[in-house]
């Protein structure tokens, strides 16, 4: 019997985290848990670490209050010992499940070590897509996407011959306000919009889901995983969120991954690929019916979606100010300073007032993002 691959699972407090664990669980013989990390819930990460016999462990927030690990765990704190962890020289796979722009260099740190690199995180891609990819071809690591819909194209794409897809459709929810009458978007409250019908995710990427800048985020980072121009991306809006996505090839042929809308099946096909083995989860049951309607997103219904295209399509640094405004317009809403239709406004406006750099140098990355997210801050106040 091979190995127990050794897994790094930053983010491990998440819900990303959480499935991953339940995938381990699954899989102690194929798995085994060397290092993960929290922001703040310390409490929760010391259980996970005495559950799995943990080694390393990480706390990012300097300020939360350290419980006592057990003697086998090794803690770090602060936001650098991410990668650290993420380059630890025992692990075989990355996990990257923390959420927003601080993925970014841990991503970087797992790929320059070499790693495979399992990618939930959205962020990092969207704002490092080029250097991203560049640095996994460099070190020769891979990057095999945990997102539902990535993950599904990656499935869709095995063994097919190159440059033979035409074009790749994602598929979304729509999220809880898909038939909502457009005059009352604006009074949606944060509860509402943290009540997504199908899947049960953290509180950014729910209100992400919302309003799809969580579909123009995916995008952009399609664009980058499978090299592909804009224009072979679509979006399709399908309620029930069991074909993830769909892969149009050139001949005409299409083909569709589906699951039911829970994140251990893509979790567990990104970690133990290319190995098949018995889900964590009941499959789809056939004997049912299925509702596999699709139909076309409103683009007035959802400007993010608009707006991350046209970032998307203006390239250099765009995407990223897309994503450092929506990150800091998506806070301002869950702390009730902001409504809910503020969130574009604020991504629109920040993304008129910035300048598109190049986005070959981390530095330039890095000032970029700090100087969108004072950008988008300035219009939260003018709003707020
Ligand atoms: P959660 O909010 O549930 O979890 C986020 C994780 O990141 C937690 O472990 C959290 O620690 C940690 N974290 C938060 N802030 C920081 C920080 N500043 N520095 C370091 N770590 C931090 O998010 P999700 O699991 O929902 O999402 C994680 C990523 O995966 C996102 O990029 C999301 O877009 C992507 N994704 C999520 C999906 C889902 O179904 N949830 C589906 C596809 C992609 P703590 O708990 O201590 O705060
Ligand atoms: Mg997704």
């Amino acid at each position: 019997m091979s190995q127990p691959k050794k897994l790094v699972l930053l983010g491990a407090t998440g819900s990303i985290g959480d499935s991953t664990l339940k995938v381990i669980r699954k899989h102690p013989d194929k798995i085994q848990l060397v290092g993960i990390s929290a922001h703040q819930q310390a409490e929760k990460l010391l259980g996970i670490a005495e559950e799995f016999k943990v080694p390393h462990a990480c706390l990012t927030s300097e300020k939360s209050p350290k419980p006592s690990f057990p003697g086998y765990t090794k803690l770090q704190t602060g936001e650098n010992s991410l990668e650290e962890l993420a380059s630890l020289q025992d692990a075989d796979i990355i996990v990257v499940a923390v959420v927003g722009a601080v993925g970014l260099m841990p991503t970087l740190a797992a790929l320059k070590a070499g790693k495979d690199v399992v990618l939930a995180n959205k962020e990092s891609l969207v704002m490092g897509g080029e250097i991203v990819t560049k640095t996994a071809e460099k070190y020769g690591a891979k990057i095999i996407p945990a997102d539902s819909e990535h993950n599904a194209v990656f499935q869709c794409i095995q063994g097919q011959p190159e440059k033979s897809v035409e074009s790749i459709i994602l598929t979304a929810s729509g999220g809880p306000f898909r038939d909502l009458p457009l005059n009352q978007l604006d009074k949606v409250t944060i509860e509402q919009a943290l009540r997504h019908p199908n899947w049960s995710m953290g509180k950014k990427i729910t209100v992400d889901s919302a309003t799809m800048a969580n579909k123009g985020l995916e995008l952009i980072e399609a664009r980058w995983l499978f090299h592909v121009d804009p224009k072979q991306l679509e979006v399709v809006i399908h309620p029930t969120s069991i074909v993830h996505a769909i892969v149009r090839f050139i001949d005409g042929c299409c083909l569709a991954e589906m699951t039911p809308p829970s994140m251990t099946f893509a979790m567990q096909n990104a970690i133990l690929f290319p190995e098949r083995h018995e889900g964590v989860e009941p499959s789809l049951d056939f004997s049912q019916p299925l509702d596999l309607s699709f139909s076309q997103p409103s683009l007035e219904r959802y400007p993010c979606l608009r707006l991350a295209q046209k970032s998307m399509e203006t390239g250099n640094s765009a995407p990223l100010v897309f994503n450092a405004a929506n990150e800091i317009a998506v806070d301002a809403f869950l702390r009730n300073r902001i409504g809910f239709l503020d969130i574009p406004r604020i991504i629109e406006n920040t993304l008129n007032e910035s300048e598109f750099i190049s986005t070959e140098s981390i530095e330039a990355l890095l000032s970029s993002d700090a100087e969108s997210r004072r950008i988008a801050a300035t219009q939260i106040d003018l709003l707020a």
